[in-house]
């Protein structure tokens, strides 16, 4: 979202931003307040959504694009690919059961189905539970399985995991945001703010906090002098 707004901010009356997606919705697992402030971002930066459409092919210059059917070649000059990610082949050729999106399945304790004595956590494993592929989903994850493997080893009881989800924060171009969570949704610069405090909350150590938060700090100010120049 923030990539597109950017854009399209930056092309202004040059060209014309879409957005492809095959499905009916975009974000469709985003909390329905994120979801609506994304789409109204998208319209006040002028970007078009093509809604079940996919990409058939695309060449130097075109992109074919199919909706129901009927495919449309249009010119093209910047096409950006942002559809996911992919599980690694070495992941993929381990001598271990696998979904069919070639992640590990694991139990609630988030051991490998059929190898208790190998755990699986984060984008790489598929539990029992449907959780999105996500940091915050690793970092729970990373705690019931550090105790799990604990527990394992001296021989005492093992913990499930169970998902908390914290919410969700998405910017949505220059000093805009949406957020939504514990009860709280917010939007526009509030939420842009809010966003950069919890991401400065959440650095592992005071050094990065610092870093980060000097490099917001400072990138306004050398933004605004080379607009001087
Ligand atoms: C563009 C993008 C934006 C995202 N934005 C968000 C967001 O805003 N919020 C959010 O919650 N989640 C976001 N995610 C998802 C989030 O990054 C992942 O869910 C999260 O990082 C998963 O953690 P992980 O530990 O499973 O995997 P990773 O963080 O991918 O860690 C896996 C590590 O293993 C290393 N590795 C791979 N192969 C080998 C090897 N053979 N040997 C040694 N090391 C290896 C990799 O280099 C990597 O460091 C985003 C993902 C992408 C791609």
């Amino acid at each position: 979202m923030e990539l597109a707004c950017k854009l399209a901010d930056r092309l202004g009356d040059r060209g014309r931003l879409r957005l492809i997606d095959r499905g009916t919705e975009i974000l469709e697992d985003a909390p329905k307040f994120n979801q609506t402030a994304s789409k109204e971002a998208l319209a006040e930066h002028n970007v078009w959504i093509d809604y079940e459409t996919e990409v058939a092919a695309l060449t130097e210059n075109t992109i074919s694009l199919k909706y129901k059917e009927t495919v449309d070649e249009l010119p093209v000059d910047l096409v950006l690919w942002t559809v996911g990610t992919a599980i690694a082949p070495w992941v993929e050729a381990l001598d271990l059961p696998h979904t069919d999106r070639g992640q590990l399945p694991t139990n609630e304790q988030l051991q490998i189905i059929d190898h208790p004595q190998i755990f699986a956590l984060g984008d790489v494993a598929q539990g029992k539970a449907d959780v999105p592929m996500t940091a915050q989903v690793a970092i729970q994850q990373a705690d019931v399985c550090a105790w799990n493997i604990r527990a394992l080893i001296t021989e005492k009881p093992l913990l499930a995991f169970n998902f908390f989800n914290l919410g969700e924060m998405l910017t949505l171009g220059e000093n805009n945001a949406t957020l939504s969570g514990l009860g709280v949704e917010l939007e526009g610069n509030l939420a842009h703010i809010a966003r950069r405090l919890v991401y400065l909350y959440r650095l592992p150590t005071w050094q990065h906090q610092l870093n980060v938060g000097l490099n917001w700090m400072v990138q306004p100010l050398v933004k605004l002098l080379a607009n001087q120049d």
